[in-house]
């Protein structure tokens, strides 16, 4: 029997429509640096949305699923894309501004961007790029910035305030198939080039409904969210959807992410929740703690995408905020699991221990232990095994290119579809997981992957260096930074100085993944199939066996 129920498909133009309506008076706030934000109406973002998707279509002739890319901190005009870019039925491509020149451009040609709305101070990094981005045909500059960068770009230049002006206000959004992509967002691993990640229309609807929950950030039009987690990592965890749905006002930060404008900021705007990673929630504590600020609006911080310490979480909750853990991938769109204590926990000595699990799977999301032989594990709190996920708003495969199939890798997906997250743990049988290990061994630096692979290899292309194996230390302010260990040749006459220059030449490496701590080896200790072992020099530096200098 067939339900008797209307099938009005999941778009992302209704959330647009319902939160410039009926939210129409709530906000998005971006700061500026001189203590005098911008401040636009959801209202007003409903109709430069639509002036966009006109001028793309109109002017920039972009049509069907074409690939429209952002390279762009969070603001309104983010926010505007994010809306007007699915909503007419093209495809959002979030270009992380963080990522190595080399990878940008890998990711832009795989994706095949027509498009790229750049905020114009991040025009140094885009501006010796175009001539690689075979695709890219037009560039949309926002906001401040030397536009002189651009002279004798082959793509045309726009400006985005002279594009969107005199558009029409309204746009007729295409009734779209829930299921046609909508956004896409590429992650670096180990091993091999960038993936991308393909969300729908479906599934960021759906993961927005959840991500508003009661017991997932459940927050409502009497908040104003501190969105520090850039649009450019997972659609900044689903924020600004999630925010139109329900009137939450958002307040972005921009460029300026250091501890004392987010200080300022949190101090003037008084928003009541935020999120970001225990890094920029690090150095936040170091701010209050050297310059004291009234922050006690800020009572709800959404902690994710590394572990947060629970002397973090104890910090936090002096000052009256409190932390909620979650766990996620950009392969889940993100939130895969989020840590509310169990009602019989609270209030007791057992509440704190849940709050620093990873957090319980929400509605949605199935979860499985899967040992080293395949065997499925129980959820006794003991047994750790990788975790398996499946649901809605979890990737099913990844892009494969133009015209491409789309690639299912055996090590990123089981045979019957669950997705392999690469991270290993063990869950409670009252469904919380604790994650106690990597099964990946990419650093994990600031919140952002730094490849252990790509640092090797662009070490071992050193005319003196024989072999190199990077490995993930722990660091006080960023989680992880690359410790570079390193067999040099016979007769080399190279010092680490001079290696380190090597990585940054050229745009080998970005500037932030280079690393500090450095050690000569006689040999990379290798497995018996012959693979670099790096747990061996893991355990070495954490006994202090190796003599690491630090730059
Ligand atoms: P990304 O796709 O860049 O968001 O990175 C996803 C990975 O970050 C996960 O597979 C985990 O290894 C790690 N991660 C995210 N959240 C947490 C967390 N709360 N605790 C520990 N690791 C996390």
């Amino acid at each position: 029997m067939l339900s008797t129920m209307q099938d009005v498909p999941l778009l992302i133009s209704r959330i647009l429509e319902h939160g410039s309506s009926i939210h129409g008076a709530s906000q998005v706030i971006t700061w500026t640096g001189d203590g005098e934000p911008a401040r636009r109406s959801y209202a007003e973002i409903g109709v430069r949305a639509a002036q966009l998707a006109h001028a793309l279509r109109e002017d920039l002739g972009i049509e069907g699923d074409d690939r429209v890319a952002t390279l762009m901190w969070n603001n309104a005009e983010h926010v505007e894309a994010y809306f007007a870019i699915p909503s007419m039925g093209a495809v959002l491509h979030t270009l992380n501004l963080r990522l190595p020149a080399e990878q940008l451009v890998w990711i832009a040609n795989h994706a095949a961007d027509r498009v790229v709305i750049v905020n114009g101070l991040l025009l140094p990094l885009l501006a010796p790029l175009l001539p690689h981005l075979a695709t890219v045909e037009h560039v949309v500059v926002a906001g401040p910035g030397d536009r002189s960068l651009l002279d004798g770009a082959r793509a045309r230049v726009h400006e985005y305030e002279e594009l969107v002006a005199g558009k029409p206000t309204a746009y007729e959004w295409p009734e779209l198939d829930e299921r046609s992509a909508a956004a896409m967002c590429y992650t670096s691993g180990t091993t091999g080039d960038p993936k991308g990640v393909v969300y729908s229309h479906r599934s960021i609807y759906l993961h927005s409904m959840q991500v508003n929950m009661a017991q997932s950030m459940g927050l409502t039009d009497q908040d104003t969210t501190l969105v520090v987690v850039p649009q450019f990592h997972v659609n900044a965890w689903g924020l600004p959807h999630a925010t139109f749905m329900t009137g939450v006002n958002m307040l972005m930060p921009d460029r300026f992410l250091q501890p004392a404008p987010l200080a300022q900021m949190i101090e003037q705007e008084r928003p009541t929740h935020a999120a970001a990673v225990p890094t920029i929630w690090q150095g936040l504590l170091a701010e209050l703690n050297a310059h004291s600020r009234d922050v006690s609006s800020l009572t709800q911080v959404t902690i994710g995408g590394s572990a947060c310490p629970p002397s973090l979480m104890e910090a936090f909750d002096k000052l009256g905020m409190r932390v909620c853990h979650a766990w996620g991938m950009t392969e889940t769109s993100p939130l895969g699991t989020i840590a509310r204590p169990p009602a019989h926990a609270v209030g007791t000595e057992e509440e704190f221990a849940y709050r620093c699990t990873q957090g319980r799977f929400p509605a949605g999301v199935e979860a499985r232990l899967t040992g080293p032989g395949g065997e499925r594990l129980p959820w006794d709190g003991e047994s750790a095994g990788e975790l398996e996920v499946r649901g809605s708003w979890i990737a099913g495969a990844y892009y494969g290119g133009q015209g491409a199939e789309l690639l299912r890798p055996a090590d990123k997906f089981s045979e019957d579809g669950w997705l392999k997250t690469g991270d290993v743990g063990i869950i409670s049988p009252d469904g919380y997981l604790t994650l106690t290990d990597r099964a990946k061994d990419v650093i994990k630096s600031g919140g952002e992957w730094i490849s252990s692979v790509e640092l090797e290899n662009a070490l071992m292309a050193h005319p003196d260096v024989a072999e190199a194996a990077v490995v993930a230390v722990p660091d006080d302010k960023w989680g992880e930074r690359p410790l570079a260990t390193v067999v040099l040749k016979e007769g080399s006459t190279t010092d680490f100085a001079g290696l380190r220059t090597f990585l940054a030449e050229e745009g080998r490496i970005a500037k932030w993944q280079l690393p500090e701590r450095w050690t000569v080896i006689e040999s990379v200790p290798k497995t018996s199939v012959g693979k670099f072992d790096k747990k061996v020099l893991r355990r070495q530096y954490a006994e202090g066996e190796l003599d690491v200098t630090q730059l």
